[in-house]
């Protein structure tokens, strides 16, 4: 069982304060109420929606050579512009138990699997990723 009110709790955080899609939000919030359920802490989120304008203010800033605070140049299609992805510090007491539990959704992946190893990182591929430019386009 997992205690509804902490899932409707996290639900309405992942929303509002992290901006992700409804869909994820339903997923990670069942996984972190489901933690503190049995008394295990949640993990700590790090990032969810990324707006295409600031993605690609990241961009610029790498290409210009300041580094700081990023590990890679921000891709061009990111689940994250669409709140599809979800970052999470993998320092958390419970990520392996995070990790272990997201992985069995379907659906859900893990980016310490893709080829371009990144750790923090889970999402929820539906449809079509779109680029920085496509989304910027369809806002105007
Ligand atoms: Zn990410």
């Amino acid at each position: 069982m997992i205690r509804e009110d902490l899932w409707e709790q996290w639900y309405q955080l992942l929303l509002s304060q992290w901006g992700l899609d409804y869909r994820l939000a339903f997923i990670v919030g069942a996984v972190q109420a489901a933690l503190q359920t049995y008394d295990y802490d949640a993990v700590t989120i790090t990032s969810g929606y990324r707006s295409p304008i600031r993605q690609k203010e990241l961009q610029a800033k790498w290409d210009s050579g300041d580094r700081t605070g990023l590990a890679a140049r921000p891709a061009t299609r990111s689940w994250h512009m669409q709140g599809l992805a979800v970052d999470v510090s993998t320092r958390s007491q419970n990520f392996n138990l995070f990790r272990e539990i997201m992985e069995s959704v379907p659906g859900i992946r893990w980016g310490g699997r893709f080829k371009k190893v990144d750790r923090v990182h889970f999402d929820l591929p539906i449809g079509q990723p779109k680029s920085i430019d496509q989304l910027i386009a369809a806002r105007f």
